[in-house]
């Protein structure tokens, strides 16, 4: 008896609280590829203001697939962007291929905006996972016409050889050209960070290379200030906003084993995360959740000084290790990300706070 008090207790407590809270207005979810504990702990270790000290609520993910120990990033990206665990190399079906909505298509059906913000290109696997459906993720010129089919006012990376044919010097085999037919849409089609920067429209495509955006180093924006753009477009509209924003190249770090690769690049996210941490701040309506889809390069912090920024890694790895990964959470709602998640149950809480807007 005394079990079945306690048990209906607990239950009542749950409707009642789960129930209350106000979902966020906004979501911005922030991926950095291959950021394992280890990257993360670089930039607590170096830097005193770090900007994961600054999240009230902290966790982390298993990042584990639905065939493999070892996730790849579409795998990854779809557990976080629709809240499923599906198979390597599936973007935007669960394990059996069917279809499964994201989070910026149900966002659509309640009118929010939505957007991406990547340095790889925007068909690669982690932006993918949010706009397309395929269960290979090779498919590049299938996704690219699924993103042009699709609402998103937003979206910023690499990749534009998708998007034209090849007798423009494109990669695209049926000879479509997407950013006319985009263009056609009342989207606006940028080139380059100097237009891009110049531009107040709310719906554009800002495919700044052919393929993967430079190196942090070799770039003269940062990821930071390409978010910036973003937030300022999508924080018009009255009903919200999701944007994802990934720093994609940290995982290159770790595949090349390269430490200077991979401190840039996740310095360049970090930077991005403080441009979203400024604006959640202001804004007070908006949930922040930054994670990794999984660590890269089994990287580990073996030698250094206490008092100076200067520190070793070494790798265990040339690919993908299922360590699991860092979640930070800031803003309404965040208390439901804390613990140990398994990734898909990171995309289900994001999709259920859209999912609970009236
Ligand atoms: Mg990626
Ligand atoms: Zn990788």
């Amino acid at each position: 008896m005394k079990k079945i008090i306690f048990l209906l207790t607990i239950f009542l407590y749950t409707i009642t609280f789960a129930e209350s809270p106000k979902p966020p207005k906004n979501i911005i979810i922030m991926i950095g590829d291959g950021m394992g504990i280890s990257q993360v702990s670089v930039s607590v270790l170096t830097n005193a203001n770090s900007a994961f000290k600054k999240f009230p609520i902290t966790g982390f993910s298993i990042t584990c697939s639905a065939d493999k120990l070892i996730t790849d990033s579409a795998a990854g990206g779809t557990a976080l962007a629709c809240g499923v665990p599906t198979k390597n190399g599936a973007i935007g079906v669960d394990e059996m291929g069917k279809s499964i909505p994201s989070i910026f298509e149900l966002a659509k059906q309640k009118n929010l905006s939505t957007g991406v913000v990547v340095t790889s290109e925007v068909t690669n696997a982690t932006p993918a996972a949010f706009l397309g459906h395929t269960s290979n993720r090779k498919n590049y010129e299938i996704l690219a016409e699924q993103f042009s089919l699709l609402e998103t006012d937003i979206v910023i990376g690499g990749g534009k050889r998708y998007f034209i044919p090849e007798s423009s010097g494109g990669k695209r085999k049926d000879n479509v050209d997407l950013l006319m037919k985009l263009q056609e849409k009342g989207y606006i089609i940028l080139n380059d960070f100097e237009n891009l920067k110049k531009s107040d429209s709310r719906k554009y495509y800002a495919l700044l290379e052919n393929e993967a955006l430079k190196p942090a180093t070799l770039r003269n924006y940062s990821l930071s200030d390409l978010t910036k753009k973003a937030l300022h477009a999508l924080s018009q509209n009255e009903n919200g906003f999701v944007l994802m924003v990934e720093g994609s190249q940290i995982d290159n770090g770790g595949h090349d084993n390269n430490q200077e690769l991979l401190l840039n690049e996740l310095n360049d996210f970090e930077n991005a995360i403080q441009t979203v941490l400024d604006f959640a701040e202001t804004n007070k309506e908006t949930l922040v959740l930054v994670t990794g889809d999984h660590e890269t390069g089994g990287a580990a912090i073996t030698a250094g000084d206490i008092n100076s920024e200067n520190i070793k890694i070494d790798f265990a790895s040339k690919s993908h290790t299922a360590t699991m990964v860092g979640v930070f959470a800031y803003g309404p709602q965040c208390e439901i990300f804390s613990g140990i998640n398994e990734n898909y149950h990171l995309g289900r809480k994001l999709l259920h706070l859209i999912q609970t807007r009236y």
